[in-house]
């Protein structure tokens, strides 16, 4: 990289006369074109798809959103497009992960989308410095150490779980004819002594050096599928591989259990112009119902009237499900939404929600005690499949209906004993509760998570 930060000042200093004001921009060693600090003043830009490609990332625009998304690790950075420069400095210019964080907006040149660098890039994990004799700028991304190869689940629903310790690109190709689908991490090193796993749902899966990066290659099953996401992990990322037998949905036939928060002598929140919280998510999860029926699940409702139903009753509704959805509202503004499973909870918000809920469904404390310790011990099957559903649902609901989930995390919550590792508690806001589009949204996310095996063992 020294060499190429030398190439690059060289070629400054020879057209130091004809390019003063432009800054160059170096990508871990390689100069990425059409790079200007002109735009808005004092920050560095760079052409988004270039910079994206640079930096390993997938890109793309939403022209009616007028939204630039980069993605990379399992994080996704959505950048506002402004055609005026002078509005990029504006409180929404940027988002990682749904949450706002501090930057300028994109600006559209010239049909060109530009991006700013130095937010973009630490916000993808890489660091930023300015040369500021050589009018450079240098990004420079962590390598990356494939530190694992496991399976999470068994049977025909397993997945493969790749480690990485940083974010860093990949690229796939299938194999057809050999039914191989091997994966290249760029800028990544095998972790020593990692060995190769075999599977249930695969033949066997191997990691090797390639000289700077490291191919990954997984032999399947003959004539199954495979499905792929990505879950920010710490500073690195995971790489999830599902796989599915013969093409299809893995699990048309799954049994969805859906949990109407509230009813009769409590109806929940009171929202001002949607009635109350019982009655909406009522109203919500019978179209819900029948958006996953139409998709071949079995659905059934814990309560289908305004009437109280308690928390075990719920829970134990729960036992066995494929999958268990409780639906509450709350005030958030629309298209944001809290998802959580159960387990012990990750942070003060998610305790302090947890405490609120059980509080409300009146459950005793030493039930919540033993159901806490008996996460704390690992006793609760399937805990990961869980947490996985709800992040994958982040990324699902975004993708397809743009929803940002503006809390994802683990919380001791009683509703969800039954089912284990295999329920979710969703907020929405009132007025996506009552829309006609979330039903449609969260059937589709949730299909897709079933059929890649996101519930499925
Ligand atoms: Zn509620």
């Amino acid at each position: 990289m020294a060499l190429a930060i030398r190439a690059v000042a060289a070629l400054s200093l020879l057209l130091g006369g004809l390019a003063l004001a432009q800054n160059a921009l170096v990508v871990n060693g390689l100069q990425v074109a059409g790079s200007t600090n002109e735009l808005v003043q004092g920050t560095a830009y760079a052409p988004a798809a270039a910079f994206a490609s640079a930096l390993g990332a997938r890109y793309y625009v939403d022209t009616d959103t007028t939204v630039a998304t980069l993605q990379l690790g399992g994080h996704v950075l959505e950048a506002q497009v402004v055609t005026d420069p002078a509005k990029a400095a504006r409180a929404d210019a940027l988002h990682l992960d749904g949450r706002g964080i501090a930057g300028t907006s994109a600006v559209i040149q010239e049909g060109t989308v530009m991006v700013p660098v130095k937010p973009v890039a630490e916000a993808l994990g890489a660091s930023v410095a300015y040369l500021q004799n050589e009018h450079t700028v240098v990004v420079v991304q962590p390598r990356a150490e494939l530190t694992g190869i496991t399976t999470q689940g068994s049977g025909p629903g397993q997945q493969l779980v790749l480690h990485l310790s940083a974010p860093v690109g990949y690229s796939r190709f299938f194999n057809q004819p050999v039914a191989t689908l091997q994966l290249h991490f760029d800028r990544t090193s095998v972790a020593p002594q990692l060995g190769g796993v075999v599977g249930d749902a695969f033949v066997r899966a191997d990691a090797s050096d390639t000289g700077g990066g490291t191919d990954v290659r997984i032999q399947l099953a003959d004539g199954s599928g495979y499905q792929m996401y990505s879950l920010p992990d710490g500073a690195g990322f995971r790489l999830v591989v599902s796989f599915s037998a013969g093409g299809g949905p893995a699990r048309a036939s799954a049994h969805i259990v859906l949990d109407p928060g509230h009813g009769g002598p409590d109806p929940g929140i009171a929202f001002p112009g949607y009635g109350s919280e019982a009655s909406l998510t009522l109203a919500f999860t019978e179209r819900l119902q029948k958006e996953l029926q139409a998709r071949g699940f079995d659905v059934v409702l814990t309560r289908t009237g305004d009437y109280g139903v308690s928390a075990q009753t719920r829970s134990q509704d729960g036992i066995g499900a494929d999958l268990f959805v409780s639906i509450h509202g709350a005030a958030l503004p629309a298209g944001q939404f809290h998802a959580y499973y159960l387990g012990d909870a990750t942070g003060i918000d998610s305790l302090a929600m947890a405490v609120r809920q059980n509080a409300q469904s009146a459950v005793q404390s030493q039930d919540i005690s033993a159901l806490r310790r008996s996460i704390l011990l690992g006793l609760v099957p399937q805990l990961a499949v869980g947490r996985s559903f709800a992040e994958g649902l982040g990324t699902q609901l975004f993708q397809s209906g743009g929803y940002r989930s503006s809390d994802t995390s683990g919380a001791p919550l009683y509703v969800l004993g039954g089912a284990a590792g295999r329920g979710v508690l969703l907020e929405f806001s009132p007025q996506d509760l009552a829309s006609t589009t979330l039903p449609t949204d969260l059937a589709d996310a949730l299909t897709k998570l079933l059929a890649s095996g996101g519930a499925t063992q």
